[in-house]
């Protein structure tokens, strides 16, 4: 392996959702010698599925993923709204999406895009599953860390890649709470085998004031679905049982497919629930240690771009650590100078989305409605989504040490 002239060489990711296996790819191209620590036993699957196109598409073509991510993705057709018989009430054709990206977007499995990203990595990175780091200690030279699985070892930097609940940003920075904002929702999503009917490449969202449920028909047979609903400021449920509970009482009073979807969720083991939030903090790293992806900004499903923001921040965190030559301090502040504004705009842009996901009221409904169906208007639709597919910053087209693709 090649040797390069430069500080802190050493890197130890800790998650291996989007943004982990991201940087260790680049971190890698960069001449860093990154290990990934997972906290799952091993790559999760399921889960929901995500939209994905402008910078984060343009860094997984990069990565020679882009035939990859299209085998396994899917090209919606249609957004359609459905009311309690199941009639459509409004909606549109995705096709405006292909239009403003030049056909460069896709909507896969979260779980596939991580596999593919993994996949990418792990014949080059040592992997540690089913383990993370329990304590952090910073020093003049590098960073201590203590795994679960007992042992100290030493890294010259430390990245939480991992998630909203991420451990490292509350090990060296502080509980979740202090960064947290609710946005007053919950999500909720599983799969099931075998559902009909099935509506190829078709997106269905049904809504009642302050509850959303959507349908999306996988391949192999699976459908998936996902719940959008209004909380309190309370804790939610942690148990799979009580998760469930929670769910049938808020759709209980529901029309469409809501009984026979409950039905099913009573069957499944795997349930993706969260709270709907966003991370906001001052400052992505102290120290040896910075933070990438949802640990350092999520922006909520409702930006609909988290997995590309988690991406363009592996990227631009490993590209400016190489610029600098592994000076860390140098290469997380103008990391952090480069998209800190533009990520701030992204989870404003979220913020105004929720309340037209699960809008609160009848009332409420009735104009998303409304405003879904003139979407549907020439021209119009380009206007509305416009502004908000486009990305409104330029990364720097890296000169990476070692071959990539
Ligand atoms: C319902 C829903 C729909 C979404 N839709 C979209 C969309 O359309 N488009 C889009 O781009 N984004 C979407 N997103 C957002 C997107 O999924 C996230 O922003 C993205 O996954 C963030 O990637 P990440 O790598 O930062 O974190 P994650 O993907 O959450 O990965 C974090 C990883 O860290 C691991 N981990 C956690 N704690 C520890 C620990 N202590 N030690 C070690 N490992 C740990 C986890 O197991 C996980 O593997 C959606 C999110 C949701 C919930």
């Amino acid at each position: 392996m090649a040797q390069f002239n430069m500080a802190n060489r050493t890197v130890l990711i800790s998650g291996g959702g989007i943004s982990g296996p991201a940087l260790a790819f680049w971190l890698k191209a960069g001449g860093f010698q990154p290990t990934l620590i997972e906290q799952a036993p091993r790559l999760r699957t399921g889960g929901y599925v995500i939209d994905f196109w402008g910078l984060g598409y343009w860094i997984a073509a990069k990565m020679g993923l882009e035939a990859d991510i299209n085998h396994v993705g899917y090209h919606v057709r249609e957004m359609c709204i459905v009311n309690d018989s199941g009639k459509r009430v409004a909606g549109f054709g995705t096709d405006v999406f292909g239009e403003l990206t030049n056909n460069r977007y896709v909507t896969l499995g979260r779980s596939d895009l991580s596999r593919l990203l993994f996949e990418k990595i792990k014949d080059t990175t040592e992997v540690l599953f089913d383990n993370e780091i329990i304590d952090l200690d910073q020093q003049a030279e590098g960073v201590r860390v203590r795994l679960k699985n007992g042992g100290e070892r030493a890294f010259d930097l430390v990245i939480g890649a991992d998630g909203l609940h991420s451990g490292v940003r509350r090990l060296a920075f502080g509980p979740r709470q202090q960064f947290e904002r609710k946005l007053g929702y919950a999500v909720a999503a599983f799969e099931a085998q075998g559902y009909r009917p099935r509506d190829d490449d078709v997106y269905l969202m049904y809504g009642l004031p302050g509850r959303m449920l959507g349908r999306f028909t996988l391949h192999r047979n699976r459908t998936l679905f996902l719940f959008v609903f209004t909380v309190g400021d309370g804790a939610l449920p942690t148990a799979l049982d009580e998760q469930k509970e929670m769910l049938r009482k808020k759709y209980a009073d529901g029309g469409w497919e809501c009984p026979r979807i409950l039905e099913e969720l009573g069957h499944t083991e795997e349930l993706y629930f969260d709270s709907v939030s966003q991370i906001r903090m001052n400052n992505w790293s102290k120290g040896r240690i910075a933070l990438t992806g949802d640990a350092a900004f999520c922006v909520s499903l409702l930006a609909g771009q988290g997995s590309a923001l988690a991406m363009i921040s592996a990227y631009v965190l490993a590209g400016e650590l190489m610029k600098a030559e592994g000076r860390h301090h140098e290469a997380f502040l103008s990391y952090e100078a480069l998209l800190r504004d533009y990520i701030q705009a992204k989870q404003r842009g979220a913020k105004r989305f929720a309340t037209a996901l699960a809008p609160r009221t009848q009332l409420g409904l009735l104009f998303r409605n409304l405003v879904t169906k003139a979407f549907a208007v020439p021209g119009l639709a380009h206007l509305a989504i416009g502004k908000e597919i486009t990305d409104a910053v330029q990364l720097p087209d890296y000169r990476w040490r070692l071959p990539i693709g």
